[in-house]
């Protein structure tokens, strides 16, 4: 029986596998389905994790020593997909894609959320060249340009102010002219003067050429009126899938508690609503979706299944 199966191995999930095992685990699991690294290994630079500051590095070159350095530890990889996690008497058995079992006495979960798409054309051509999804990542970038956010719920208005600080002018481009964001961010948002709002619109196509985004083509709903605008960068913010599904029971249930969103609801050691099993990074409820925060929870989940182990098994 493993002592602890780790499910993910992004940034979350390797810090919980070099806790556990350099807190002295010997027989310690990270399922990881393709190479390890997680989201980040997509972002083409990376300037806001503390320490590491080397201009012109990518995300992958960033997370290329977080697995030697557990390996070293003794964690061990196994590149296969998890179908499911489920807890049976006092251990967890972890099923894998083609029905492989193993069981293991803790799990901590860590399979992240993936932003959605809009499905605009030019959204994926672009992507990482002009098109992003994160603002605290992407926003220096786009310092004094002209950029556009896509969506009307909480995510893009708080990240447009936050992109309003940096760019010159922020246009937050709505598809019906009744925000899902809180009233009270929307008025606050409102007030910001180089916040610009194109409601009842849709983007049609987005435009760019070698260097990237230039333009976007709009439409707006209600008077069918086309129309270009000219912009350096484009964030996408119209929610995020969970990726909670290894916590499903076969009826579709939960194995633990999960808020409206699909979030697991944790408390700050990250534990769950059931005994042994927690979980870490952007799939925990209230997540900042940052590498840091991420990895922060990845060690205070690995420093509690120490603890757990102690006081259980
Ligand atoms: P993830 O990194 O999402 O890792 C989850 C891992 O779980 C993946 O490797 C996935 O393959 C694996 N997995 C999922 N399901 C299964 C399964 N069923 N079985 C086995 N494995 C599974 N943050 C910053 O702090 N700074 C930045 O500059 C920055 N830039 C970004 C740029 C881009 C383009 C993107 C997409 C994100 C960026 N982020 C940035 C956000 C950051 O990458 C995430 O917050 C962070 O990676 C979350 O870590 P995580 O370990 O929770 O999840
Ligand atoms: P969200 O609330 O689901 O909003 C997504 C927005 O994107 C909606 O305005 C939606 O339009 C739009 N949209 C969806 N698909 C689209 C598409 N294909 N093309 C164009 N627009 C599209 O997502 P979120 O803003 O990420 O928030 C998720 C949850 O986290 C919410 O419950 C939110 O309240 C919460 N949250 C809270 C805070 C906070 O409390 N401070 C901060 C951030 C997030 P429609 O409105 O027309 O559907």
């Amino acid at each position: 029986m493993l002592d602890c199966a780790i499910i993910g191995g992004g940034p979350a999930g390797l810090t919980a596998g070099l806790y556990t095992t350099r807190g002295g685990l010997k027989n310690v699991v990270m399922f990881e389905m393709g190479m390890p690294g997680g989201q980040i290994t997509q972002s083409s630079e990376i300037e806001n994790y503390p320490g590491f500051f080397e201009h012109g590095k990518t995300g992958m070159d960033f997370m290329d020593g977080w697995q030697e350095q557990c390996f070293h530890f003794g964690l061990k990889h196994e590149m296969k997909k998890v179908d499911r996690v489920s807890k049976v008497d006092d251990h967890f058995v972890i099923t894998l894609e083609g029905g492989e079992e193993f069981e293991a006495k803790t799990a901590i979960v860590c399979t992240g959320s993936t932003p959605k798409r809009a499905g605009v054309k030019g959204e994926d051509e672009f992507f990482g060249r002009g098109v992003s999804t994160c603002a605290t990542c992407d926003g220096f970038f786009y310092k004094n340009k002209k950029v556009a956010v896509l969506g009307g719920g909480d995510t893009a208005l708080e990240e447009a102010h936050y992109l309003s600080n940096i760019c010159s002018e922020v246009y937050v481009i709505h598809r019906r002219d009744q925000f899902r964001a809180s009233p009270s961010t929307v008025e606050r948002v409102k007030k910001i003067p180089n916040i610009k709002f194109i409601t009842d619109t849709i983007v049609e196509e987005i435009l760019g050429d070698n260097m990237g985004v230039t333009g976007v083509k709009l439409k707006n709903k209600k008077t069918e009126e086309k129309s270009e605008l000219d912009i350096s960068g484009i964030f996408v913010f119209v929610g995020h899938n969970v990726n909670n599904a290894v916590l499903k029971n076969e009826d579709g249930s939960f194995i633990c508690e999960v808020n409206e969103q699909g979030q697991i609801v944790v408390d700050l050691s990250m534990k769950t609503s059931v005994e042994g099993l927690f979980v870490a990074g952007d799939i925990r409820i209230e997540a900042p979706k940052q590498v840091v925060s991420a990895a922060g929870d990845g060690a205070v989940a690995g420093l509690q299944v120490i603890s757990y182990i102690q006081e259980h098994v």
